[in-house]
């Protein structure tokens, strides 16, 4: 089938830069056509419309780091007052990834998909932890992203905080995830600081026999360059980069407390760092040198860290955080417009293995109609600065994702979201209970 999306400034992310009164063709999952409206309604006078009534169409945004499982924490009082990262981790996150069972993990998968989806984000790459439900954990969240149409990559966190059995199932549900290529996956670790050297062997062993990359939490707190320095003398970088695990296609979250040398290695590995700011303001671990690393020659990428689903919101954190830290008022914009709209896409275009992220023809037809009628002239050059103060998530009306409509004038298709709220709650009730 055939569907003409217009008119509207399509913002296509590549040479075309803005079409103004633009349309898009999508047959399939992909796009056929990005051109003129009226030269393209001639053209294909059967396409089946939708109407983007002249406002901005862009492509579909994406979330490079991820935890849907962390969803249920939202309300619970946990009675808890950490002083540091180790106890964030110890009060909140250890204990609720404890209490998730099989619809747990399901639920908290189909409620953060669905909330990605109102925000525009057509990609997500999620870490997920499940200590007392391992196996077949990740096909739960599989199939959540099945059923709303979202893209999702995919792992379960190594780790050895839940003894040898704990880290070998996770290295199994890996394994197993990794065989069946459902979707796009990578070999989960959870830190270096709760990794011992036996299990960061055993999973290079298995990642490499599986071809895999790996997405592991790298220096997000002071814990973890004290852990390495202690047990192995050396930085988290060097003992990651010695254990083979930094290397291409290897996502790292955070990097906030890396020194120089670090940084080399992160550039010479060719792994990528994915940053999350709300976290790390939240967390209050400090912040990464985004801007020094990029100049340094460390590929950045976008992600939230399961602190909010939204991307827009996302970059204008990253672009207000950098500007303020570095007291350069030029700095944030338009190198983080760039990394949400060309480093993330280009990243997971490989993993995904299409062209995601840019409206033109051959590319994946993830594709987002917005309300957003710019009130002042828009072009591909200053694109960035009405994504930083002009459109937010309350103006993505539309969203397409592989030539499905996921969100149609707001509403979720094919989703009741009164009755998954109710269920979401009752399950969300019992694993309070639990923690
Ligand atoms: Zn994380």
């Amino acid at each position: 089938m055939k569907r003409l999306i217009g008119p509207g400034a399509v913002a296509t992310m590549t040479a075309s830069g803005v079409i103004h009164s633009g349309g898009v063709l999508v047959e399939g999952d992909r796009i056929t056509a990005v051109a003129a409206y009226d030269e393209l309604a001639e053209l294909y006078p059967d396409a089946e419309r939708l109407d983007a009534r002249g406002a901005v169409i862009m492509p579909g945004l994406t979330n490079a780091h991820t935890h849907l499982y962390g969803l249920f924490a939202r309300g619970f009082a946990f009675g808890a007052s950490p002083a540091s990262f180790r106890q964030i981790l110890e009060q909140v996150w250890w204990r609720l990834d404890k209490a998730l069972a099989r619809e747990a993990v399901h639920l908290s998968a189909l409620c953060g998909l669905a909330d990605h989806l109102r925000c525009g984000v057509t990609t997500i790459v999620d870490h997920h932890a499940s200590p007392s439900y391992i196996e077949g954990s990740l096909d739960e969240i599989a199939d959540a992203a099945e059923h709303l149409g979202i893209r999702a990559c995919l792992c379960y966190e190594v780790t050895d905080r839940n003894g040898p059995a704990g880290a070998a199932a996770g290295i199994a549900e890996n394994v197993r995830y990794l065989k069946a290529r459902r979707t796009p996956a990578l070999f989960g670790l959870h830190a270096s600081f709760t990794l011992s050297d036996e299990t960061l062997a055993a999973a290079r062993r298995t990642a490499d026999d599986l071809g895999a990359s790996f997405h592991i939490h790298l220096a997000e707190g002071p814990e973890d360059p004290a852990h390495a320095l202690i047990h192995s003398g050396q930085r988290t970088a060097h003992r990651l980069a010695k254990a083979g695990i930094l290397r291409p296609g290897t996502f790292v979250g955070h990097g906030v407390h890396l020194d120089e040398e670090e940084a080399a290695i992160l550039a010479y590995t060719g792994a990528t760092l994915t940053h999350q700011p709300h976290s790390n303001m939240g967390n209050a671990v400090g912040f990464p040198r985004i801007l020094h690393m990029r100049e340094r020659g460390v590929k950045v990428a976008l992600g939230t860290d399961g602190y909010t689903p939204d991307m827009l919101e996302t970059l204008r954190a990253a672009a207000t955080l950098h500007s303020h830290a570095t007291v350069t008022p030029s700095a944030g914009v338009g190198e983080f417009a760039n990394v949400l709209l060309k480093e993330n896409p280009s990243l997971l275009s490989t993993v995904f293995q299409q062209p995601i992220g840019r409206l033109e023809p051959n590319a994946a037809a993830d594709l987002i109609i917005t309300d957003y009628h710019p009130p002042t002239p828009m072009t591909a050059d200053n694109f960035p600065f009405h994504l930083y103060f002009g459109i937010s998530s309350a103006h993505i009306r539309t969203v397409i994702v592989g030539g499905r409509i996921a969100v149609l004038d707001h509403r979720l298709v094919g989703l009741d979201e009164e009755a998954l709220s109710r269920q979401a709650q009752h399950v969300a009730g019992q694993v309070w209970k639990q923690i």
